[in-house]
């Protein structure tokens, strides 16, 4: 199985990418994002819950976390392999993660971290939510979104490295270029 984790800073193109990702490999998805926004929009405890952290721009806590990720990693059946979008978040989720991966005969193949400037995600993100008028795509929600990333979930680019898991991929440019190169690595796998 190829299980993929996508990286990168609100607005890197983790989602953008990994639909293109699924589409030319065959994997099942799962973004941590769409499936608390699916819990809002249903109304359930836990979207509840997780409203008040998204709203705050701040991450949902560990454990409910890997608790939703292991349910819908389980509900995949004769899966091709796994693109983790928008988890890890952070270390003690990696560890989790792998864990959950290990007691299944499995493990990370690589982590494909998205580097895009500072200035251009903030752009990025402000058009989004103007568009698609997503709740936490507002300014103030964003820079503390950004706040949590740099304090977080950076931490896990070396953690990765030292797992020796770690891809380097340059996310400015055209859609186009930055697939082909995500492309590139996953062929070397
Ligand atoms: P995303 O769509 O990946 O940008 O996620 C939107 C929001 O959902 C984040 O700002 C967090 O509040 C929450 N979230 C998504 N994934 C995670 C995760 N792995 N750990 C904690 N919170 C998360």
């Amino acid at each position: 199985m190829l299980n993929i984790v996508i990286f990168g800073a609100p607005g890197s193109g983790k989602g953008t990418q990994s639909a293109r990702i699924v589409e030319k490999y065959g994997l099942n998805h799962i973004s941590t994002g769409d499936v608390l926004r699916a819990e809002i929009k249903n109304g359930t405890e836990l979207g509840k819950t997780a409203k008040s952290y998204i709203d705050n721009g701040q991450l949902i806590p560990d454990a409910l976390m890997i608790d939703i990720l292991a349910s819908v990693f389980d509900s995949f059946k004769d899966s091709k392999g796994v693109i983790f979008d928008g988890f890890p978040r952070t270390i003690a989720q990696a560890e989790a993660l792998k864990e959950m991966l290990k007691a299944r005969g499995q493990e990370v193949s690589v982590m494909l971290d998205l580097e895009v400037p500072e200035d251009e995600l903030m752009t990025r993100l402000i058009k989004r939510g103007q568009e698609s008028g997503r709740a936490d795509d507002n300014e103030e929600t964003i820079k503390k979104r950004l706040v949590v990333y740099h304090s977080q979930t950076a931490p896990l680019i070396d953690w990765y490295k030292k797992d020796g898991k770690y891809c380097h991929i340059q996310g400015l440019g055209t859609m186009e270029g930055i697939f082909a190169d995500i492309c590139a690595a996953i062929d070397k796998l």
